[in-house]
């Protein structure tokens, strides 16, 4: 069984075409499929860094993030049925949200 490697319309990374939808590789499908959530992930992180740092409670917020990282898997898994690989996308794309803190800061 042979695929063809075609090249992701977004990122020009090879992927075989059994892996792209409307030409976007898995990895270029999930960020795009999560990029609003990535926004508001980055603007309650910022809160909340803001908050704490004015020693406010910052419980709430930290449920508000918990909220969205839940509807981010759940987009993912909507995405990719393979459970080990929706996995590891889900912590790819909350390691790039949070480590966002550290370029956004001071802005
Ligand atoms: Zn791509």
């Amino acid at each position: 069984m042979s695929s063809i490697l075609v090249f992701c319309r977004d990122c020009a990374k090879q992927v075989p075409s059994s892996q792209t939808k409307n030409g976007y590789c898995l990895d270029c499908q999930v960020r795009r499929s999560v990029a609003d959530l990535r926004e508001e992930h980055a603007r309650l992180w910022r809160k909340r860094e803001r908050y704490r740092s004015q020693n406010a409670n910052v419980e709430q917020i930290g449920r508000q993030i918990a909220r969205v990282e839940d509807r981010m898997a759940l987009r993912i898994k909507e995405l990719i049925s393979n459970e080990r690989e929706a996995a590891d996308l889900l912590r790819r794309e909350l390691e790039t949200a949070r480590g966002q803190r550290y370029t956004i800061k001071g802005v």
